[in-house]
């Protein structure tokens, strides 16, 4: 399962840096996350101000 950004992301951009595979990128009204690349490893909720990566 793959990590979603809620609508809590207020595009900071401070994830997009953090994700070993790059499969964070800025989308219309915030950022997003590719579920088919991303590794699950937790990079991205660690560094989110606002706690908007969620493995939910
Ligand atoms: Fe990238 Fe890891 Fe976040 Fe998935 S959980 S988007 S691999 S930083
Ligand atoms: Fe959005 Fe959090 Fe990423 Fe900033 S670090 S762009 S608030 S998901």
């Amino acid at each position: 399962m793959a990590y979603q950004i809620t609508d809590e992301c207020i595009s900071c951009g401070a994830c997009e840096s953090e994700c070993p595979v790059s499969a964070i990128s800025a989308g219309d009204d915030k950022y997003v996350i590719d579920a088919d690349a991303c590794l699950d490893c937790g990079a991205c909720a660690g560094v989110c101000p606002v706690g908007a990566p969620s493995a939910e």
